[in-house]
């Protein structure tokens, strides 16, 4: 079987892992508009955390709850380190830590819980706010996510099965007889038996218009913050509404702190450049003079913007196929799918291959949308 993957940020690069590892795949192809992988990529920055609790979100806690084994598995099958279990702190009432704490251990996760005197003993340079206890999940960490991308597109560059195809841009994806065809923009084309698009928030561009007109668009500012503490853990549930979060680098890292809160993510029509709006960096500012102690903000190094794209409805993830099966596409890959990739592109790749798709937990990828070849349900 031959399959072509469109896209080499984690959820490409991973599902082209996963597909060399299925039995029967005899040729994969990954193609990307840029390099491989591409600085371009929304999974190419720094730092992405992975953690298992979803507040409110039991299931979805048990899901991200195997995230964090995922990510071991992933290194050990690389060959390279770039998973940090640094753990996470979620700062929340105090109330309400017990009952967390009874969440993470029923979905796996180790964890334990701190109180406010823990709080300030152990985090002085974190304002946390009044009457906050918190939990820690020792499961739980940060990916050096530019390091991860590099070690795996290096690992699929070594095995023979697999061609790299960078700077290659793709302007459809349809099904050709049993199987996909990718049109490419010089118009030349190229088959597969089965083709992934992995296409994070260009995804738009290439799905069928019944899938692309329920995925909407949001962007995020992030603050590059020098004053580091490294080798915390990640810290959320910061600021007066609870939505600031801040990563931190592993101890031998230089890379600075990465400050962000959920009031900075909005919805956007297009995807233009990363550049932040200067309100955007000044209400980060703002939240952050809040929660840190002696804040500078001239020790802000850069700002920049994200994007991704979430189901209109549920809000999350989507995963969708057409072309009766010949073709997969992670049409929306959310503000979470970078700790869920290992498991997202099992899920992806089994489909892909026709073998029992292996659960994720993430009801979206679970069940997919099935459209048929036309674009419709
Ligand atoms: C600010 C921010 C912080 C985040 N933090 C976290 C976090 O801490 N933890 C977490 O789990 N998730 C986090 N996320 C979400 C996570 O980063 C994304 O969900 C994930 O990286 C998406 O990966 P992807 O492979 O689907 O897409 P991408 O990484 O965007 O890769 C898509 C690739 O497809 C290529 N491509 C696009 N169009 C074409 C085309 N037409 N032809 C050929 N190639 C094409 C692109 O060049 C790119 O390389 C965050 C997102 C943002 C914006």
């Amino acid at each position: 079987m031959r399959i072509t993957v469109v896209g080499g940020g984690v959820v490409g690069l991973l599902t082209a892992v996963e597909c060399v590892r299925a039995p029967g795949v005899t040729r994969v192809e990954l193609v990307d508009a840029g390099p491989i992988p591409s600085p371009m990529a929304t999974s190419n920055d720094r730092l992405r955390v992975v953690r298992a609790l979803h507040r409110g979100e039991p299931a979805l806690t048990s899901a991200a709850a195997r995230a964090h084994a995922g990510w071991l598995e992933v290194e050990s099958l690389i060959g390279s380190r770039f998973y940090h279990p640094s753990g996470a702190l979620t700062a929340m009432p105090d109330q309400n830590v017990a009952a967390t704490l009874a969440v993470l251990t029923a979905a796996g996760a180790r964890a334990w819980g701190l109180s406010q005197i823990d709080l300030a003993g152990r985090y002085p340079w974190i304002r946390f706010p009044p009457g906050s206890g918190a939990v820690l999940e020792a499961t739980a960490g940060v990916v050096l996510a530019d390091q991860a991308l590099v070690a795996v597109a290096r690992w699929l560059g070594s095995q023979p099965q697999v061609r790299l195809h960078p700077h290659q841009q793709v302007v459809e994806v349809t099904q050709h007889d049993q199987g996909g065809m990718i049109r490419f923009a010089d118009s030349t084309t190229r088959t597969a038996d089965r083709v992934v698009v992995a296409a994070g928030p260009w995804s738009r561009e290439l799905v069928p218009a019944a899938v692309a007109s329920d995925l909407t668009l949001y962007r995020q500012s992030v603050l590059s913050y020098r004053p580091q503490s490294a080798g915390m853990p990640a810290v959320l549930g910061l600021g007066p509404a609870g939505d600031a979060w801040l990563m931190s680098a592993p101890a031998h890292s230089d890379a600075s702190l990465r400050l962000s809160a959920a009031s900075a993510c909005r919805p956007a029509a297009a995807m233009t450049d990363p550049v932040t709006p200067d309100r955007w960096r000044e209400h980060l500012i703002s939240v952050f003079t809040g929660v840190l102690p002696g804040f500078d903000p001239a020790a802000v190094v850069n700002c920049f913007d994200g994007f991704y794209l979430s189901e209109r409805t549920r809000g999350g993830p989507l995963l969708a196929s057409y072309g009766a099966g010949a073709v997969w596409a992670y049409a929306a890959c959310g503000g979470m799918s970078f700790k869920f990739a290992p498991q997202i592109a099992r899920a992806i790749a089994d489909r892909a291959v026709g073998a029992t798709p292996r659960p994720t937990g993430l009801d979206s990828v679970d069940r997919p949308r099935f459209l048929a070849a036309a674009g419709k349900e």
